[in-house]
């Protein structure tokens, strides 16, 4: 199948997806997920439409942003761990960072933004599953990490991104999705960056309006080279 094929196919079950949940398709973000790929493969997506990528390595993304800077209308999200001491490098590079977890790393993002005089918008990527998940907040410390990034000047509070364990039953990350729905809800939060390629519906049934995509449109990622 083509890149174009695929695209196509994707957005179909997004509109789909959309149309059982009485939602508008407008309502929701097509994030195309290009880690591993090559700056090519992100300027033929940029060809084909795809305005808004996810990248998951600051360090990855430094080497290809060269080949990418005239993609004018292109927006780059960080969606991977963000260490606070590339926080500075990350807010030259990324328009967004879903994975905003803690009160230090939201202060030195501040700080970062400050020095380039620029500003970011930020998600608070939440930890859902403590035995399994590696980074995020825990729903505990939503309260206090969101006050003290809507205390940062230069950073524009979002909303909530998840990463649930991993499944291949989307049935079973439902449960997930709709808990950081009620969090983002019940902090007066807009947005929701949630659901990847096999689990895009659910995602969008229970309120995503971001869908984090990589496989379903660019298949398996490459294996780097030895
Ligand atoms: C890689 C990745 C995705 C995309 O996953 P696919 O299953 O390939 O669609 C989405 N979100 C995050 C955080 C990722 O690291």
């Amino acid at each position: 199948m083509t890149l174009r094929e695929r695209i196509d196919q994707v957005e179909t079950r997004i509109q789909n997806a959309a149309a059982r949940a009485g939602r508008s398709r407008e309502s929701i973000t097509l994030i195309a997920v290009t880690k591993k790929f090559s700056a090519e493969v992100v300027r033929e997506a940029y060809d084909l439409g795809m305005r808004v990528f996810g990248e998951n390595y600051v360090q990855e993304f430094s080497t290809k942003q060269p080949e990418l800077a005239d993609l004018s209308e292109a927006h780059f999200h960080l969606i991977g761990h963000l260490q606070s001491n590339k926080s500075r490098m990350a807010t030259q590079l990324f328009q967004t960072i879903q994975t905003v977890d803690s009160v230090r790393l939201a202060q030195r993002l501040q700080e970062a933004c400050v020095e380039g005089n620029s500003t970011l918008n930020v998600m608070i990527e939440v930890k859902l599953s403590v035995e399994e998940a590696k980074f995020g907040a825990t729903p505990e410390q939503l309260a206090e990490l969101k006050d003290a990034i809507q205390a940062c000047p230069n950073l524009k509070l979002d909303g909530l991104m998840t990463m649930p364990p991993w499944s291949d039953n989307p049935e079973e990350t439902r449960p997930y999705f709709r808990k950081l729905a009620t969090l983002a809800d019940q902090f007066g939060l807009m947005q929701l960056s949630m659901g990847m390629s096999h689990d895009l519906e659910a995602a969008i049934e229970e309120g995503a309006t971001h869908v984090r995509i990589g496989t379903a449109l660019f298949g398996p990622r490459p294996k780097p080279l030895a």
